[in-house]
């Protein structure tokens, strides 16, 4: 088949069957798992401290006392860690990178596939810890970088090769409906949200073979990545990466529907409906000002020439609203409560919208609106819009429907999961969730051995790099596999 995921599929399948094995082995005699897996130091080590004491009992005789029952409890105890450390099988040193991406996305390894020029591979072992190669290379703060010390003068470009790999491998696939590796089970999840956090785990589950109904109150699915400025985002790689996502037959989507109403016949019900609502200001208001909130205007912008748009706020929401309205001939002035070094938005994006246009003033604290004019602690200004970009929170309707707080990962046969628990997050954030809550539903489902996407899928630093003077293959090459030792 033509997938670039397939393969790790394949493999973690594989993987996971063997790890099967030897948590069988492993429970017939400690250690033996280990050996299995050819893990000799560990498999060694529990079979030894697994029998010794019983062969000192042996020795001493056996009498039922505080200090014998305790020696059976803590061997039961090691009996217990030895099968489940056999199930998870051999662990790695991680990098730097790997671990400050908050999902954990294994960069040397795509580091590796792409500095021999195998981007579809690259491709792939990204989807094991993310599905979404392209649009989190062209959005993600990238966390990664600021822990990549290789080269002295700047952190190796770790976003900008996954953008790259993503973007030339959705433009050359084929995407059709396809068969997930694992035969599907008559097990079935309600997935509540087309976002970020829900189409990964969608994603996740229906490549394990469960059956996922992915319900979307808009007309396409992508949540809030649908109002990403165009000259963030490109919308039409972004529509093909969603289409990849959910092009398992055993995920049917339903557009257009809101969810008002518990819903039957679901093994799990997960709700990923973000935070969308927007704050509003707590400020007196006097007048008919024209205030917007940011998702109504970054979906539908007024005309914006010549007009000035007064932002409040200095988050990637803010400055997403204040470069659109420069870019549409307005003026967009951003007012932020807080210092300098405070601002949440990336440096990378206030310093583009600078160049741009825009104009920031800091330690400004909204005081009273009265007309067209806004009072800030710092002086007056006159607007033509007033946009409070101040965060948003949970719409708690749908927890009311289910009956569940909101508040906990798992409730009641629901899970909550991406922005709807933690409130606003980055994309990268809402896809960690998103992932794990699929481990958490499957472990639930009994079908753990079907977590393909917990398989450490590592692939060392090859000799030879290999491919066109590309910037990806030289950008890849550079990368050092900080950190990286196997352990038995
Ligand atoms: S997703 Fe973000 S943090 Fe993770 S590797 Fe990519 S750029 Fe780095």
């Amino acid at each position: 088949m033509n997938f670039p995921d397939f393969e790790f599929h394949i493999e973690g399948k594989k993987i996971l069957r063997e790890r099967k094995k030897a948590f069988y082995l492993s429970l017939l005699l400690p250690g033996l798992g280990q050996l299995y897996q050819k893990r000799w130091i560990s498999g060694i080590s529990f079979l030894l401290i697994f029998l010794f004491p019983f062969y000192y009992l042996y020795l001493i005789g056996f009498e039922i006392n505080y200090g014998s029952v305790t020696l059976v409890l803590a061997q039961l105890l090691l009996y217990v860690i030895q099968a489940l450390d056999a199930r998870k099988g051999a662990k790695r040193e991680t990098s730097p990178c790997e671990d400050f991406c908050p999902a954990n996305v294994n960069v040397p390894t795509f580091m590796s596939y792409s500095s021999i020029g195998d981007f579809r591979k690259a491709f792939g072992s990204f989807m094991t810890r993310a599905p979404f190669p392209f649009t989190l290379g062209e959005i993600c703060p990238a966390q990664c970088e600021t822990k990549c010390g290789v080269l002295p003068e700047r952190p190796l470009r770790i976003r900008e090769v996954h953008r790259e790999f993503g973007r030339r491998v959705l433009e050359e696939i084929e995407i059709i409906e396809r068969e997930p590796v694992f035969p599907v089970v008559d097990r079935k999840v309600a997935v509540i949200g087309g976002g970020a956090a829900g189409l990964t785990v969608a994603y996740y589950l229906a490549s394990a073979g469960v059956k996922v109904d992915l319900f979307e109150k808009e007309g396409e699915l992508g949540g809030l990545l649908n109002l990403i400025p165009d000259f963030k985002l490109d919308k039409a790689l972004l529509r093909r990466e969603i289409e990849f996502i959910t092009s398992f037959k055993n995920i049917s989507v339903f557009l257009n529907s809101e969810i008002r109403s518990k819903l039957e016949g679901y093994d799990f019900i997960v709700i990923a409906t973000g935070a969308q609502k927007a704050k509003k200001l707590d400020i007196p208001i006097k007048g008919s000002p024209e205030i917007l909130y940011p998702l109504s205007f970054l979906k539908t912008p007024p005309k914006l020439k010549a007009k000035r748009v007064v932002i409040i706020g200095a988050g990637d929401t803010a400055f997403d609203v204040a470069r659109l309205t420069v870019r549409n001939g307005g003026e967009a002035l951003v007012f932020y409560r807080g210092e300098a070094k405070n601002v949440k938005a990336q440096k990378k994006e206030v310093n583009t919208a600078v160049r741009e246009g825009v104009r920031i003033y800091t330690n400004c604290q909204p005081e009273l609106v009265e007309g067209n004019k806004i009072k800030f602690s710092c002086g007056e200004v006159e607007f033509d819009y007033l946009l409070p970009a101040i965060g948003f929170e949970k719409d708690r309707r749908i927890f009311k429907t289910f009956g569940v707080s909101g508040e906990k990962l798992f409730e009641n046969g629901v899970f909550v999961v991406g922005d709807s628990l933690n409130g606003v997050s980055s994309v990268i954030e809402a896809v960690r969730d998103g992932r794990a809550a699929a481990y958490e539903i499957l472990k639930k489902l009994g079908l753990w051995d079907r977590a393909w996407f917990m398989v450490d899928f590592y692939r060392p630093k090859p000799e030879k790099t290999s491919g066109k003077n590309l910037f990806i293959v030289s950008e890849a090459s550079l990368c050092q596999h900080c950190g990286m030792k196997i352990k038995s």
